[in-house]
Formats: structure tokens, sequence, C-alpha cells
């Protein structure tokens, strides 16, 4: 496909990206079966590829040994000693000679012990079923010839199409080579949004199928702002972009003036505004820009990129890297969100047909307790070293949360009998993003010494629109006046409680809600890095009286449309 075009989809991270395309597709595997005619070239074909799976995965192991350990090293080293396995082989060639295809013979013999292992209670022996789909994919590859993408690599310059990204994925991209990405898929604040976000790389997602129409090399402008992007732009569109990214870098740069500046109204009220963040140099951007802590850690973002799980000691270490990064400031850790959009493979989460109703959050902590004990001592461990507080994911009630401070208590007692250091009065706190946290919040104040309201969540599980649905993204929208009313409430049960309470959903950083908020009495935002100075702009533009009067306006508004464009026209610049 040739000549200009734009797609449009929904602004998912700011900015504007000039590169060339770099459309990734997950080749479909196609059928596996094939009529094998000569027995003996098929098991040659087989044992070859094996030695070369073997000599990769050896060289991987070495350079990740290097890197980052024995430990880690051994762990790549295990596929290789599984594919070795003399059961797993004899399955293999038993079906090759019984004329099936190498990959259809490997392909079913691993789909033995994936069902095996799947099935079993044991946790550990749950994950090793994830390192046997990751070999299976590994050595189907090969044996297909197909090439293997590494994120973490691609050239300067590139615009990233895909009709759909992992997080884990999104989280290797280097910022400095990856100008835009667009996505087929995906709404404003799934989980690989947040991450482009977090890098600071424009991005464009639920542009449907379109995306793979594109031809690799492509000129591609990425509009992360107006939520679009344009293929073979011609003169007139490229000089308009041009113009709009110097724009674009003028007002970032005159932002600067806010770094390191208090976050005050404008009739002189200190508002906390803290970064959320998913990484060490998240934190160490987020301090850089002078923020007030990190209000979101979100711990599973720490772990996307990985083959195992990693263990209390080097858990300790990174959280204790963070709280170091904060100098004293505090940082709130929240406990591994997976399930929803978010999976790691290693952990063996079971496929769920409606995944974020299923096991996510404290839900799949509670199930995993043994993991959630060695989670909880890290984080328990690093607050001897910094100002911690724990935050519990996907909340829905009293006895939960009464559970996980069970839990907490009787790993403080672990570390008290082990001469451990520790806080003993780090506060944890609950997210508030489902319904029935926002209900309950009189009785949840009675368990949590904290609430942090998300958003992201609450518009989905309010509106029942799923947050990373592209064909529904029109109807997801934290404007929506249910949504309004639900904030308002917590804050209300908050300040009645007198429970601290914050916000780290995406709408703490949408300067159109800024007076709503402020209004609300909400004095504790979290925003992702990118957004600290916009939002601290935005805060220091607005008197009580004046919040108070758009927001009394808002609330009589009774359509998410009504109050968008009425906060939009009244935000200030
Ligand atoms: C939220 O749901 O608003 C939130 C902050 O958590 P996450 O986006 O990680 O689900
Ligand atoms: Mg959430």
């Amino acid at each position: 496909m040739s000549g200009e075009r734009v797609l449009y989809g929904v602004a998912a991270s700011p900015g504007i990206g000039f590169g060339h395309a770099l459309v990734y597709r997950e080749k479909p595997m196609g059928s596996l079966e094939r009529e094998i005619t000569d027995v003996k070239m098929e098991l040659e074909r087989y044992r070859n590829a094996v030695d070369t799976f073997c000599r990769i995965t050896e060289a991987k192991a070495d350079r990740v040994a290097e890197m980052a350990g024995k430990e880690q090293g051994d762990i790549i080293r295990c596929q290789a000693e599984m594919i070795r396995d003399p059961y797993l082989n004899g399955q293999v060639e038993g079906r090759i000679a019984s004329r099936q295809s190498a990959e259809a013979a490997l392909s079913a013999s691993c789909d033995f012990y994936i069902d095996l292992f799947t099935a079993s209670e044991e946790e550990t022996t749950r994950q090793r079923a994830a390192d046997v789909r990751d070999l299976r994919g590994s050595m189907l590859r090969l044996l297909l010839g197909l090439p293997e993408t590494d994120f973490s690599a691609l050239q300067p310059g590139t615009v990233l199409l895909a009709e759909e990204l992992s997080p884990s994925a999104v989280s290797v991209l280097n910022s400095a080579n990856v100008a835009g990405i667009v996505l087929g898929k995906g709404g404003p604040t799934s989980h690989s949004a947040i991450l482009a976000r977090a890098l600071e790389i424009p991005a464009v997602l639920g542009v449907e199928d379109r995306v793979m129409d594109t031809e690799i090399g492509e000129t591609v402008i990425v509009d992360g702002n107006r939520g679009c992007a344009v293929f073979s732009p011609g003169h007139v569109m490229r000089s308009v972009y041009e113009d709009r990214q110097k724009e674009f870098q003028q007002l970032r740069a005159s932002l600067r003036v806010f770094v390191g500046r208090e976050t005050v109204t404008a009739d002189g009220e200190r508002i906390r505004l803290c970064s959320n963040a998913g990484s060490v140099s998240d934190a160490v951007r987020a301090a850089g820009y002078g923020c007030d802590g990190i209000g979101l850690l979100r711990t599973e973002f720490l772990y996307l990129d990985r083959t195992s799980q990693p263990g209390e000691e080097e858990q300790f270490h990174t959280y204790r890297q963070i709280l170091g990064a904060m100098r004293g400031k505090r940082a709130t850790i929240r406990t591994l969100d997976v399930g929803g959009d978010k999976n790691l493979p290693y952990l063996g989460q079971i496929k769920e047909d409606n995944p974020f109703l299923g096991c996510r959050g404290l839900r799949f902590s509670l199930r995993e307790e043994s993991m959630f004990r060695a989670h909880l001592r890290a984080v328990l461990r690093a607050s001897a070293f910094g100002k911690a507080q724990l935050l519990l994911p996907m909340v829905t009630g009293v006895e939960e949360v009464r559970r996980a401070r069970e839990i907490l208590e009787e790993e403080k007692e672990v570390l008290r009998r082990r001469n451990v250091a520790f806080d003993e009065n780090m506060p944890m706190g609950i997210m508030i993003e489902t319904v029935a946290a926002c209900l309950m919040a009189d009785a949840l104040a009675k368990e949590a010494d904290f609430f942090s309201l998300g958003t992201n969540d609450l518009t989905q599980y309010t509106l029942g629109v799923d947050r990373g649905n592209a064909r529904v993204a029109h109807l997801y929208s934290y404007f929506h006046p249910a949504l309004l009313w639900l904030v308002r409430h917590v804050l209300e049960s908050a300040r009645r409680t007198g429970t601290p309470v914050g916000m780290c959903g995406e709408a703490a950083a949408d300067t159109a809600l800024t007076p709503v908020l402020l209004s609300f009495g909400l004095k504790d935002f979290s925003v992702a890095p990118v957004s600290v100075l916009p939002v601290r702009k935005a805060i220091s533009l607005w008197t009580k009286e004046e919040a108070d009067a758009v927001t009394q306006e808002a609330m009589q508004l009774s359509t998410e449309q009504e109050v968008r464009e009425y906060l939009k026209e009244q935000e200030k610049t």
C-alpha cells in the first residue's frame, strides 16, 4: 500500500514521533502436519534442531550468567537439559517414527507435559508448564526457520507496528531507538499503553487491523497527542507535523520551570504529587522531576521480561534500590498485580475466560501464599532502608484485607525471630478499584491504613468495558458521571473516617479533571513520570473556589459526553 493515509485510534502516550515502519507479525505457525516419506531424514532434521537449540541456549545462559549471576544463567540452561530429557525425546522420536512431522511430534509431546504440569496442585510444577511452552515455541521457530524478535535491539528511528504487543515486549523497548508505537488493539489504560507512557514513547492504540497493511520501512508519523498515525506523509503533512513536533517540544520545555517546585494550588494549598513507576529508571526519572515520592510501584512490571520468578533476595535489592532513589521520600510498593492483561509466563497462570474477573491481584497472592510471603518479606526488609508503604491490588472486601494483614504480621514475626530489620510501622493500604471497594469504603477504612483510587480498573468494572478492547474503547471513559459519583463517594468516606487517600489511576493525570479532583478534596495525586510537570502546572492554575464552581456544574450533567466536553472547555492551559 502506498500514498499518504491516516489511521485513527486512541491517544495512548503523548508526543510526536517520525520514523520507519517495522511491522511485527506473530507469524501464524499454520498446520504442523506434513506427509513424511523419509523417517530417517526427519529424525536427523529434529536432532539437528535439538543440537542448534542447545548451542544457542548454552551461549545465552553464559551471557545471562555473566550479567545477572550463575543462578539466572542456570535457569536458561535448564531448557537445554529439558530438550535432551530421554522421556521427552523418546516421545518425539517415537511419533516421528510413526510418520509425524518433527514439528507436529514435538508439539504434541510438549502439549502432553504442558497439560500434565498445568493440572498440578503444586505451584512449582505448574510453573514448569510455562518452561515447556517456551521451549516448544523456540524449537518450533527453529524447525520452521522463523526468526525471534529482539525488541530490546531495534534500529534507531523505528516505528513499531503490530496488531498487539504484550506488556513484556513493550517493557524492553529502548526509547532512544523507538520513535513511536502503533497497535491495532488496546485502549488508553491497557498496560502496554501505561508502559509506553512510562518510557515516553509516543503511541497510538486501537487502530484495528489496517495497521498490518503497512509496508516495512514506510515513513510513519505517530501523533500520540491526537491519537492518529500518518503513513507515507506528503510534503504538506510532513511540514505540519514538523511544526507540531516543535510546538510539543517547546511546551515540554516550558514545563521545565516546574521541575523541583512544590505542587500548590493558585490559593496556596499544598498538594502531594507523586509518580507511578514500574522500574528503577522510572523512579530515578520521577525523582528528577522533583515529585513527592512513588505513589504506585507496579511490582509486576519489574519482572515482565524474564523466564523465572524473582526470589526474595532479588526483590529485596530492587525495592531497596527504588527506596534509595527516593532519598527519604515515600514509595508505595504495590504487591504483585498479575492477571487481567498481565501474565508472567513463569508463574504458570491458568488461562481464564474472563481474566479481568478472574484470579488477579490480591486473589492470586492469597492463592499462591508462599510466593506472597516471600514478596512481603522482601518489601518489609527493604522498608528498613527508606520510607515504604505496602499497597494491595484488586480488593473487593474486608476478609481478603484481613487475611493479607494476618500474613503480613506473621512474616514480620519471622523477620523479628531472624533479627532482620524492617519498619514496624510500615502502612498497609488498598487499591480502591472495584465498585465493591468504593461502596464498602467505610468498612475497609477500618482495615486499611490508606486508600489509593485506581480509576483504570474502576472505570472498566463500573462501566463493564474491557480497558484493553479497542472495539469498546469509545465507551471507556472516566468522564462518565458514574465514575465521578463513585470517586466523590470514596473521598467523602475517606474524609469521614480520617483515611489518607490518593489517586494513582490515569484520571489523576488528566488535566481536564484536575478542578473536579481538587474540589472533591483529593490532595494526593500519583501520575506517570511524563505527567508530573503538566499536572503540577494544572494544579497551580486553580483556586478552590473556581474548582468548586466548575465541579458543581459538571455534577449536574448526566452524560459522559456532556461532562467531558464541559470539563475540556473549562480546562486552563
Ligand atoms: C488502576 O487500576 O487504576 C491502577 C492504577 O492499576 P493498574 O493500572 O496497574 O491496574
Ligand atoms: Mg488496577
